[in-house]
């Protein structure tokens, strides 16, 4: 395939950096990806690999400021806002917490549902036409309550993205959970079970999906950071990088959490925090349960890989904060073992952190920046970049090409800050 429809540089490797140079490749364009590191080698990496349309609740939920703010006073606190100076993170929290209602709640839950939907169709159609070796397993995705109190309140939430959003889980009794995964301890409250959500390692779909589109002349450039965006007048003229100046017809920018570190060069606001969570990868231990697993109670989830067991969780706002505190890694595995049958004690093959791109109303950005032409924004994908990943790539393509978007993509426009 030859670059007939023009050249794209997008900056930025990870899981929606490589989206959408393939949406990007199959529409015709050259395409350049530059990444200051490795490819998909920070938050794509180490996060639970969930592809979880059923996660149409954004985190504006009424209740969300009580526990941020609870948090400030407990480190051990899983959603944790840590106490410090930054105008930006008050003025992300004062809008986070504007939004916090019921009404919200559904009509972000709205659009969420739109492009989670459409990215799922993507996925089923690409990982068995591109044959991609990243795990796919179709086993839905089970949240697990030790508690009868939480299991109630989840259950009125279950009845809510049933009436809403026309999702409905499968509930388990006590005795139904161990039959269905027998890698849980038995006298465990009960469950539900999303049968629509899917699960993939994220690092070998990263992977294998980069290794494909090397094979069709994708360029990959890693430890190439972005330094400068050179405009004349109100358009992007080229990229100073680490490697020089790179010039292209289009410029996508998929910085993930750092996104928001450009909104003064691309004259416009990225409000983006970086939202940090944590895992551990063990091991695949003997009675391994069979199903990637959320237990709410202590905001933990279990992803289980042909060679491995994830532990993984955690939200703090801490800034760019690179640390990998001890007590976070005893918070997951102390979490797994009230749940599981499996032995987690196993040493870690891979402790990570990962920022979450967040933005104040959970919706993801994407489309044309705003006055400034040659340049689309796709970032701000939250809890759930992988699983956006492939509708964000498709829609940025399609922004690119001119076309109409497959979907409507006014719910994401960078221009609604
Ligand atoms: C613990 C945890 C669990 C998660 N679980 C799930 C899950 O189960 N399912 C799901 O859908 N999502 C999950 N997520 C969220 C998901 O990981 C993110 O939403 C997603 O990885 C974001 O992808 P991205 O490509 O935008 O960002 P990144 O993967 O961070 O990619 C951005 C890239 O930009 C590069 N970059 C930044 N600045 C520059 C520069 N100046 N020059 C060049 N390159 C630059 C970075 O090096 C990086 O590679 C989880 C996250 C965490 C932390």
């Amino acid at each position: 395939m030859s670059g007939a429809a023009g050249s794209v540089i997008v900056a930025g490797g990870g899981i929606v950096g490589i989206a959408c140079s393939h949406y990007l490749r199959e529409a015709g364009f050259e395409v350049t990806v530059i990444d200051q590191g490795a490819i998909g080698g920070e938050c794509s990496h180490g996060n639970c690999g969930y592809i979880c349309p059923s996660h149409v609740a954004p985190l504006t939920e009424p209740g969300a400021m009580k526990v941020a703010l609870k948090s400030l006073f407990n480190p051990q606190s899983p959603f944790r806002v840590k106490p410090r100076f930054s105008p930006a993170l008050a003025r992300w929290m004062l809008q986070f917490a504007a939004r916090c209602t019921h009404r919200q709640v559904l009509s972000a839950g709205k659009h969420l549902q739109a492009i989670l939907n459409a990215s799922m169709a993507e996925y089923r159609s690409l990982v068995a036409a591109e044959q991609l070796d990243c795990e796919w397993e179709d086993k839905g995705l089970l949240y697990v309550f030790e508690n009868q109190g939480p299991l109630e309140a989840f259950a009125a939430e279950d009845r809510l993205l049933g009436e809403h959003f026309g999702l409905w889980a499968t509930r388990l009794s006590s005795a139904e959970l161990t039959d269905f995964d027998p890698g849980l301890k038995p006298g465990l409250a009960g469950g539900f079970h999303y049968p629509g959500d899917a699960s993939v390692r994220p690092d070998r779909l990263t992977t294998s999906w980069t290794e494909r589109l090397r094979q069709r002349g994708v360029v990959f450039r890693e430890r190439c950071s972005l330094e400068k965006v050179h405009r004349e007048g109100q358009r992007i003229v080229g990229l100073e990088t680490s490697e020089g100046m790179l010039a292209a017809d289009h410029y996508v920018f998929a910085l993930g959490a750092r996104s928001t570190l450009w909104s003064k060069q691309l004259g416009i606001s990225i409000p983006i925090e970086p939202g940090k969570g944590y895992s551990l990868t063990m091991p695949r231990p003997e009675h391994c349960p069979d199903h990637p697993i959320l237990f709410p109670e202590q905001k933990v989830g279990v992803s289980p890989f042909e060679q491995g067991l994830r532990l993984g969780s955690m939200m703090e706002f801490a800034g760019y904060d690179t640390t990998i505190p001890s007590r976070r890694l005893d918070q997951l595995r102390s979490a797994a073992r009230r749940y599981l049958v499996a032995s987690v004690e196993a040493p870690a093959e891979e402790t990570w952190y990962g920022w979450r791109p967040m933005t104040w109303d959970s919706l993801p950005i994407i489309g044309p920046v705003p006055g400034l032409a040659r340049g689309y924004l796709a970032t701000g994908h939250n809890m759930i970049g992988v699983t956006l990943a492939a509708a964000t790539g498709r829609l940025v393509a399609d922004f690119v090409a001119g076309r109409e978007p497959f979907l409507d993509a006014a719910p994401y426009a960078p221009a609604r800050f």
